[in-house]
């Protein structure tokens, strides 16, 4: 099944979801950085969350960054997205393992950390970047992105966040979703939602039995009229560029590129994001540092 994100809303209009299922997103991030399962899965999470919430940017030209730093043995974590849902992300340790919890399933908040910060910055192009800050709850992302909901921006949410590694440590299946009450929404459609998202098996299993997403969400939302609104593609997406890496050098400042020039060799410049090597030849550091100095 092809990695795709939907949005859509109840017929009462209380109810607006948006869900993503991310396989190949976690899977292609899996292949860049190496990650182990339980990098995988905190990664895969993150970069669900990230899609998901970039795509409901209020412009075109936005971008959505998470940032988890829990203080756990994987290191933090960052993914972007743009208002499409289309992700990137890394963390820093992609290679730690722990054991696995006693119900078997793969311990992503010991290995996140729960002592820390769950950061949400949104740049929508224009003007300063709105930026909030949660405690995190669990380090397990799902629960920590409903608190950041619930606290930074006074919306109660329903946040699932899957990923499920097969055998061979391939992706199986990622998604997740987020479900959230407009004003207005009664007490006793709180308690229906409660009800049916506590009985609704995990969205991995879900997915990985073979329902779409819009499947999962009419079977979660069932009885409510769930009407998707939009449907889109979603992928991992770079968006690095040898200009944007020129950039990044002359952001360093004279002194730094002085030192490169220095000493003798050409600059390798990997993006964190994707893995792309950018070379740059002692002469191309030159004109760099003449056009520092023009500045
Ligand atoms: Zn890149």
């Amino acid at each position: 099944m092809a990695d795709r994100l939907i949005r859509g809303i109840t017929v009462d209009g209380f109810v607006q979801v948006c869900a993503v299922e991310c396989t190949g997103m976690v899977e292609r991030a899996r292949q860049i950085h190496g990650t182990l399962p339980l990098a995988t899965a905190a990664l895969g999470r993150t970069l669900a969350a990230c899609s998901m919430m970039g795509s409901m940017l209020k412009s075109d030209e936005g971008s959505l960054t998470i940032q988890v730093r829990g203080g756990g043995p994987l290191g933090a974590i960052t993914a972007v997205a743009d208002a499409q849902g289309n992700t990137r992300g890394y963390l820093q340790n992609p290679a730690v393992s722990l054991p696995l919890r006693p119900d078997g399933k793969l311990d992503v908040g010991g290995g996140v950390g729960r002592e820390g910060l769950l950061t949400v910055i949104k740049d929508i192009g224009a003007g300063e970047p709105f930026s909030g800050k949660v405690q995190l709850r669990s380090g397990e992302i799902a629960e920590d992105i409903a608190g950041y909901y619930a606290e930074s921006e006074q919306i109660p949410t329903v946040c699932a966040l899957g990923v499920l590694v097969d055998r061979d440590q391939s992706v199986k299946a990622a998604g997740g979703y987020l479900v959230q009450l407009l004003p207005g929404a009664s007490d006793a459609l709180i308690g229906r939602l409660e009800q049916s998202f506590q009985t609704l098996p995990s969205l991995t299993s879900l997915l990985s039995q073979g329902l779409d997403i819009q499947q999962v969400m009419e079977r979660a939302l069932e009885g409510l009229g769930f009407e998707v609104l939009s449907s889109q593609p979603v992928a991992y997406e770079c968006k690095c560029s040898r200009e944007k890496v020129e950039r990044a050098l002359l952001s360093m400042g004279k002194q730094e590129l002085e030192q490169l020039i220095a000493a003798g060799e050409p600059a390798h410049v990997t993006c964190q994001f994707c893995d792309a090597e950018y070379v740059f030849e002692v002469e191309e550091l030159k004109k760099l540092l003449e056009k520092a100095k023009g500045v």
